[in-house]
């Protein structure tokens, strides 16, 4: 009851502030950019040690995915925010004679966030950026899941932006049940689909429109590229896209790899060699391995290890330590198909190597999947690249890379099926927090009759 009263209070605090138009102005959006700017810059430190102290990362790799990406959006939005708000002429046809068409880019109003706790700062400040450049007010509702970052958001937030358009709200399922019984403008959420079907049926009610950025299975197809050195190029971006961000527990991280039979040996033994040289003989003892962020994921994962046919097709890795919450950088071959570890989204450090006869078949293979939010392609084959993006749908392609994609602003970030609903980042992200009203200008001269009745033929002819 009593966290009732708080969210409702802030969120009609919030719409209060909406209408008073405060957040409209450019000066306004661009302030509290630069302030989220000044908030990365002056507390760095802080941020690399939530991050260590939930995730166990490593202060490169917090600033690659999450302090880095974050200043890169923010940066991009002050240089581009003015430019992306000013209304675009439309062609109007000879038929409206006279007039002129515009597209007016507005405010969506009082809107929410939740995000994630596997990228727990940028997941829950790159959209509050969008949210930001377009207008809005804002509720974040960060994951209880990482909890450090969680109370650095809310307490370090309100120092910086304005805390009459900006809220952090904190708390788990119980807070996110309060937040879903009120009315948003928009609803922005990072998370798992199950949690996002309860946030649609409860956005339905209001009919709140959704962005709903989810997960699945990402599968990397490793075609048979005749040249060693480009086979172990793309062997060592699938061990960096597989390990390197948050160990595995990434939306778009590589969940499996599809290869021909006659390559697994030469795939296996590579993934081997190039995991020692990133993590070292003992990757326990590496500090630059994040580990798994609790003990109900960690249970999930080693769970998903148990089953005997699944055990006897592990060929590297598989020591857990449950005190450290670590799980050794793991690889499968051919596990079987109708085993847990191949029908749910993995997310985390363990890697099943899928064999086929012939490259073609991983097409078929995975459009018997839910729609990934990524495929991954390792191939110079422009015929088999063709077929990919023709015959399989998911969030996006990548060729010859991993992850890639989530660092640039030009392309659209967002699922489709199974792993999402709409879309963010650059100006995508504006769009996602914007209406774009249609504007039709008249003037009042130059009546045409017949649009009028009486109704008569000849009005007809016309
Ligand atoms: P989750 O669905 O458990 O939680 C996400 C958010 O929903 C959190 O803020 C949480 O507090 C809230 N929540 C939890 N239970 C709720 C309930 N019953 N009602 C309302 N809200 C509730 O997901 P997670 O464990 O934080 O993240 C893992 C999932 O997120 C994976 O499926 C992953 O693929 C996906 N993910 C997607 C992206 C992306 O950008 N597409 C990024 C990161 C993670």
């Amino acid at each position: 009851m009593e966290i009732l009263g708080e969210v409702e209070e802030s969120v009609r605090e919030l719409r209060e502030y909406f209408k008073s138009g405060s957040t409209r102005s450019v000066k306004w959006r661009k302030t509290q950019i630069t302030a989220l700017v000044e908030l990365l810059h002056d507390h760095e430190d802080a941020i690399f040690k939530a991050l260590n102290q939930d995730l166990g990362k490593h202060p490169v790799e917090s600033y690659r995915d999450e302090v880095g990406v974050v200043a890169k959006s923010a940066n991009n939005s002050l240089n581009c925010v003015e430019k992306w708000m000013a209304p675009k002429q439309s062609h109007v046809p000879l038929l409206f004679f006279p007039a002129k068409g515009e597209l007016l880019p507005e405010p969506l109003g009082v809107v929410l966030i939740f995000s994630s706790w596997n990228f727990p700062i940028s997941l829950a400040l790159d959209p509050l950026i969008g949210a930001i450049s377009a207008g809005n007010v804002v509720v974040l509702k960060p994951s209880e899941q990482a909890p450090e970052c969680s109370s650095f958001l809310a307490n370090t937030i309100p120092q910086y932006l304005d805390s009459k358009a900006i809220k952090v709200i904190e708390g788990g399922v119980d807070v996110c049940e309060q937040l879903l019984l009120q009315k948003w403008d928009k609803i922005f959420f990072t998370g798992s689909p199950k949690v996002a079907s309860i946030v649609m049926s409860a956005a339905a009610k209001n009919l709140t429109p959704v962005t709903l950025e989810l997960g699945g299975k990402c599968p990397a197809i490793l075609d048979s590229l005749p040249n060693p050195s480009d086979f172990r190029l793309a062997v060592r971006r699938i061990v960096g896209g597989k390990w390197g961000p948050c160990s595995g527990q990434a939306c778009i991280g590589i969940d499996y790899v599809l290869v021909e039979d006659k390559f697994k040996n030469v795939l296996v033994d590579l993934l081997k060699r190039i995991i020692k040289k990133f993590y070292g003989e003992d990757p326990k003892e590496s500090k630059i391995i994040a580990r798994i962020v609790n003990k109900h994921h960690f249970e999930r994962l080693c769970n998903l290890l148990k089953e005997p046919l699944v055990q006897a097709s592990i060929v590297h890795g598989g020591s857990v330590d449950e005190e450290k919450l670590f799980i050794e950088p793991t690889i499968l071959l051919d596990p079987p198909l109708d085993a847990q570890i191949m029908m749910e989204e993995i997310f985390g450090p363990l890697l099943p190597v899928i064999t086929m006869n012939r490259i073609q078949e991983t097409i078929e293979f995975i459009n018997s999947r839910p729609k990934p939010l990524a495929i991954y392609a390792f191939t110079k084959d422009e015929t088999l690249k063709r077929k990919i993006l023709s015959e399989t749908s998911s969030g996006s392609v990548v060729f010859n890379d991993t992850m890639v994609q989530f660092l640039c602003d030009a392309l659209p970030f967002g699922g489709v099926g199974q792993s999402g609903i709409g879309r963010y980042h650059g100006k995508f992200s504006f769009d996602t927090f914007s209406h774009e009203k249609a504007v039709m200008h008249r003037n009042l001269c130059l009546e045409i009759e017949p649009r009028y009745p009486p109704w008569n033929k000849f009005k007809m002819q016309f």
